[in-house]
């Protein structure tokens, strides 16, 4: 059998800095665990607009479609500002999302014991948190139609349109339900059914999904802004949390930063399962490409190399090797090892990307 196959896209700013330490793990994997991978790089954003002049060649577009999972680094920079917003960076990933119908996007919120002083909340609130937000990726309002700013009497009117079809929602439940059974096995779905009839909808098909496929997962309902609160007040009653495109995106921002710094946040973006049983996917931290630190060796790589544990135990069902991985970084971080984004007001010395680099595959050796 031939092995799975990984497309590197690594991107602008800080991202080649940080995929540099992903390809040392995934060359780790192959090298101690047997676990090969077929790995091939490629441009995206402003570095495939420099060399073709546009943010995704169509021939990546291609590969992506066929690799087993593609993992992003980041997209951006001042330099590219000034384009046509046709050609910016951004709209490179957006392509990948569209075109590989990428609708579930999932946000894990979770705090590492060593990192739990970093939260704005108190220790106890967060240590040990582990929950996993799905945000429904590609309709609801970002897309509905109609949408602009027209005309309306001696005013303009600003327009944006919820829609969902239950076809959409149903698959987006689907996959939180599958994620909650390798999991806790606890789904939340939030929505604004008091005051949205798209909100009535969602819980109806998320419910009907839940009694039809998946009665043994403990569901329940919030509304959205109910669950804000509850995810400051006490997130760790909360296991996946599925909820749509507009909600998913602030829920999820507030979640993640309940556990620290943006350069801990991974995320993976899940599609339709392929031929070959594996969903559509595709893996990157959550942060952007960082031009006040790129080039300058001082980027946290660890959002990154949690974005190749989930492709792991998401694309490549090797969940215990994902669990050496995050033990092996929850293990550096209670050793002290710490990058400048880690460090707070102490004044310690940081690290650099590849020290930290070298310290997690450190600890990688020693679980063997
Ligand atoms: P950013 O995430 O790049 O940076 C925000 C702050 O966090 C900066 O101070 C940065 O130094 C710090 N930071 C981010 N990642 C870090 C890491 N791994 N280690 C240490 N510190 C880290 O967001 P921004 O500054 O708003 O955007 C910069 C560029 O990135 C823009 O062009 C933006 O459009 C783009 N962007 C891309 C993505 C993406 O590729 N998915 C996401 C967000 C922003």
């Amino acid at each position: 059998m031939s092995n799975p196959s990984l497309l590197i896209l690594a991107g602008d700013g800080i991202g080649p800095e940080v995929m540099g330490q992903v390809r040392r793990i995934i060359d780790w994997y192959g090298e101690k665990r047997d676990l090969k991978f077929d790995v091939s790089e490629d441009l995206v954003g402003g570095a495939a607009y420099d060399a073709h002049g546009t943010p995704l060649h169509d021939d990546t577009m291609a590969k992506a479609q066929e690799v087993d999972a593609v993992l992003l680094g980041a997209v951006g920079g001042p330099k590219y500002d000034v384009l046509d917003f046709s050609v910016k960076p951004e709209r490179g990933l957006l392509r990948l999302r569209k075109e590989m119908d990428l609708y579930a996007n999932l946000r894990p919120a979770q705090c590492f014991d060593a990192l739990a002083d970093f939260s704005s909340l108190k220790r106890d609130v967060v240590a040990g948190l582990d929950i996993m937000i799905v945000r429904e990726l590609t309709s609801g309002i970002y897309f509905g139609e109609p949408r602009g700013i027209f005309e309306e009497g001696n005013e303009r009117v600003g327009i944006n349109t919820q829609r969902y079809t239950e076809s959409e929602i149903e698959r987006v439940a689907r996959s939180a339900f599958e994620l909650a059974r390798r999991r806790g096995n606890k789904v939340c779905s939030m929505e604004k059914a008091n005051v949205m009839e798209s909100g009535i909808l969602w819980r109806e098909v998320v419910q009907k999904i839940h009694d039809e496929e998946y009665p043994d997962v403990e569901l329940s309902h919030m509304y959205a802004d109910a669950g804000a609160m509850q995810l400051c007040r006490w997130p760790k009653q909360f296991d996946v949390i599925v909820t749509d495109n507009l909600f998913g995106d602030l829920l999820s921002d507030a979640a993640a930063m309940l556990t620290g710094s943006l350069g801990m946040l991974p995320s993976a973006s899940l599609g339709a399962p392929m031929a070959n049983g594996r969903p559509k996917a595709m893996y990157e931290p959550v942060h952007g490409s960082a031009p006040d630190i790129a080039g300058q060796g001082k980027a946290n790589p660890i959002a990154c190399i949690l974005s190749f544990a989930m492709a792991l135990r998401y694309s490549f069902d090797q969940g215990a090797e994902a669990d050496r991985l995050e033990a092996a970084i929850e293990k550096v971080l209670r050793d002290g090892v710490r990058t400048a984004d880690l460090l707070g007001e102490e004044g310690a010395t940081p690290v650099s990307t590849s020290e930290m680099g070298d310290a997690i595959l450190a600890a990688l050796d020693s679980s063997l």
